[in-house]
């Protein structure tokens, strides 16, 4: 397809950290000054994504010293709501990422924690662009905070005692990338974005920086990966969420970077029971922010184009899966071959993960949701031999009863944010198989570990 640097869509951009470095604040901050500001904002929230327009962008960046309005070329971003792996990893299209950009947010007070280096990693493998927020600069002792002035200035404007926190904490993150392998430098002394990462400092708390924050990301993603962004009609396309929703049914969230879906377009997408084929039935986008007291929370769209988070509405959507893309067969003698295609992606994708010959067995509802499971438990030590995703069946519950002759405590499902069969259950009851269930990552760890304990006992 042809693709023009004339026209760019919004960049989709993920939230990722350790926990507690700010990546909710940062989201809420970004989106909640604009709300404040009413007019200038005319931000809307899009399903699982927030856009913010090009003039919320002016708006908000006005006070950056050079960051020019009038050369702002991309008509927004469009920003993940949920902050964090998971929702980076199901951003997926053919084994790497959907997101264009990452914003990496570090707490100045903490530098790289382990999640940091984890989200470090995924961005590397991905190879997915990002920016450090190093977050949390209010905290410094003495920080006179200021989120109408450019942070630069703002740095250079405090008493000499945070002056010099700032620079001493700065450089030992810096130094801590550095053992990552990565160059990192402040964004104003950036000598060469393809080399190294750009830091701005920021206060979600406060706003100090956001403006920094939010210009660097444009000038970047405009200049440095316009080819990436330049709308292009191929689709791409991907399933965040699956979701039952009263009187309309099952429907699914879905990113739409770029290309456009039709209502009556026949859309691919890969289930629990194999690949589904449906018609777009409704496709649906919430209002505007300014129009939200209405009562009628979505508006209908015969077409919609990328970048949008978007709900689609169709039938037979029940055992659809998120994590990965979805596609749009314009022939029908495409049918068959992206039929072939989804069910190939997901096999690589669960193929691709290392199992080892003990362990639990894990199911998971999304890929995101299974890797960010897997990743702790990791962690943890604890080892798996099996996964999958979706609702735990009776031929699931017959995989993890192999452990029974190994190594009774494997002999345990770990079953995140799903449902199990009624026949698996009681499969599993008669066979001496555990089934945990929870919805939270940490329950199913107390639920396995005190298994684990009993077991010794
Ligand atoms: P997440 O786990 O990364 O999503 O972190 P949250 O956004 O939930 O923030 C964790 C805690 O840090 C909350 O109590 C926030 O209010 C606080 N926090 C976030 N950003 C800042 C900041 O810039 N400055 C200060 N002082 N606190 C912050
Ligand atoms: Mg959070």
């Amino acid at each position: 397809a042809k693709r023009t640097t004339d026209v760019l869509r919004a960049p989709v951009i993920c939230v990722l950290g350790h926990v507690d470095t700010g990546k909710t604040k940062m989201l809420d901050t970004i989106r909640r000054t604009n709300v404040q500001d009413g007019e200038a904002g005319g931000i809307t929230q899009q399903i699982g994504a927030t856009q913010v327009p090009a003039s919320a962008i002016k708006e908000r960046c006005k006070m950056v010293k050079d960051f020019d309005p009038e050369g702002l070329k991309l008509p927004g971003f469009l920003i993940i709501d949920t902050p964090g792996h998971e929702s980076f990893a199901n951003l997926r299209s053919r084994g790497s990422s959907l997101c264009d950009l990452a914003i990496l947010v570090v707490d100045i007070m903490h530098g790289l924690e382990p999640q940091t280096i984890e989200s470090i990693k995924l961005l590397v493998k991905r190879r997915t662009p990002f920016v450090i927020a190093l977050n949390k600069i209010d905290r410094l002792y003495g920080w006179e905070s200021n989120p109408r002035k450019d942070v630069r200035q703002l740095i250079k404007s405090q008493a000499n005692s945070p002056q010099l926190e700032f620079k001493e904490r700065l450089q030992k993150t810096v130094a801590e990338f550095a053992e990552q392998g990565l160059n990192v430098a402040l964004a104003w002394e950036n000598p060469d974005p393809n080399e190294y990462i750009s830091i701005v400092p920021t206060s979600a708390f406060l706003g100090d920086g956001i403006g920094n924050l939010m210009a660097h990301i444009a000038q970047y993603s405009q200049t440095t990966h316009a080819k990436k962004l330049a709308y292009c009609e191929e689709l791409d396309c991907s399933v965040m969420e699956v979701k039952a929703l009263p009187g309309l049914g099952t429907t699914i969230d879905v990113i739409l970077v770029n290309g456009a879906l039709h209502v009556g377009d026949i859309i691919i997408l890969a289930g629990t029971d194999g690949p589904i084929m449906t018609p777009i039935r409704e496709l649906l986008m919430p209002q505007p922010l300014k129009e939200m007291r209405v009562k009628n929370a979505y508006e209908h769209f015969p077409v919609i184009k990328g970048a949008q988070g978007v709900k689609v509405l169709a039938k037979n959507l029940e055992k659809a899966l998120a994590g990965l893309p979805l596609f749009v067969a314009h022939r029908e003698d495409e049918v068959d071959l992206l039929r072939e295609q989804v069910q190939e992606q997901l096999n690589q994708a669960l193929h691709s993960i290392k199992l080892t010959s003990e362990g639990v067995y894990v199911q998971a509802s999304t890929l995101g949701s299974l890797e960010a499971l897997l990743e702790f438990l990791r962690s943890q030590k604890i080892p798996y031999c099996g996964v999958n995703i979706g609702p735990v069946h009776k031929k699931d519950v017959l995989k993890a009863s192999t452990m029974l002759e190994h190594n009774a405590e494997f002999a345990t499902i770990l079953a995140f944010d799903v449902k199990v069969e009624r026949d698996a259950q009681l499969y599993a009851d008669n066979e001496g198989v555990r089934i945990f269930q929870a919805d939270i990552i940490y329950h199913l760890q107390d639920a396995f570990l005190k298994y684990r304990e009993e077991l010794k006992q």
